[in-house]
């Protein structure tokens, strides 16, 4: 009787070993086959340094627009770095410091990146515009075409931001450094106005500042499925 049971112990010890391998050594190989490319995104905070971009309403109160951009980049990049794999994050600036915007698309040519996003924080004279604008260089650049419109989505959808249209060199009327330097896809995204005063509060807080980078990472999220 002992032995009997000794060797059917043994089977079910057996059966259950051989079990384990093949789930294990599947789910090995399947993550194998998924895993993905390296795809490089350099994030780019706007201004920095002496360069304070647009002004606030009320320096007491609120961040001028080199402030508000940093964290929402630093944000994107902390997103983009712990909840995608085999992704590399390259930051123009990680702090308040002066970047040249030459040396803005040096660093991501030189990088080789497969997606450029700069983040800026608009004004108008005109207090009542409001909204997010996404810009790319020109309309026939496919895949910053392609980012541009996910990213619009995902500010509309997911922020729930108005967004006004998509700009390009030709609507705008003038070439925009960064878009025309790099040699990947790019965008510059305007994350709101801060010359519309309920915006401005938006902007400067860590609600609004988180949404919208959670918002910009889901765009370039989606965006990786399409290239990669
Ligand atoms: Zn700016």
């Amino acid at each position: 009787m002992n032995q009997y049971y000794l060797k059917k112990k043994k089977a079910i010890f057996f059966i259950c070993l051989s079990f384990l391998f093949v789930v294990s050594s599947s789910f090995f190989s399947v993550k194998k086959v998924n895993k993905k490319p390296l795809f490089v995104v350099v994030v780019d905070a706007g201004h920095g340094g002496y360069d304070v971009g647009n002004e606030c309403s009320d320096l007491k109160k609120f961040n001028q627009e080199k402030d508000i951009v940093l964290p929402v980049a630093l944000e994107l990049g902390g997103y983009l770095e712990n909840l995608l794999e085999n992704v590399k994050v390259i930051y123009t600036r990680k702090d308040d410091t002066f970047v040249s915007l030459e040396k803005r698309t040096e660093i991501a040519n030189e990088a080789s990146a497969d997606l450029f996003v700069s983040i800026h924080a608009n004004h108008n004279p005109n207090k009542n515009i409001h909204g997010c604008q996404v810009h790319i260089h020109n309309h026939d650049i496919k895949f910053s075409k392609i980012f541009a419109k996910k990213l619009m989505s995902q500010l509309s959808e997911r922020a729930k931001r108005k967004v006004l249209k998509l700009q390009t060199t030709n609507s705008r009327g003038h070439n925009l450094f960064v878009l025309q330097n790099t040699k990947m896809p790019a965008v510059l995204v305007e994350i709101g106005f801060m010359s519309n005063p309920r915006e401005e509060v938006y902007l400067n807080s860590e609600y609004g500042q988180a949404i919208l980078a959670s918002a910009i990472f889901r765009a370039v999220r989606e965006y990786r499925e399409v290239v990669q």
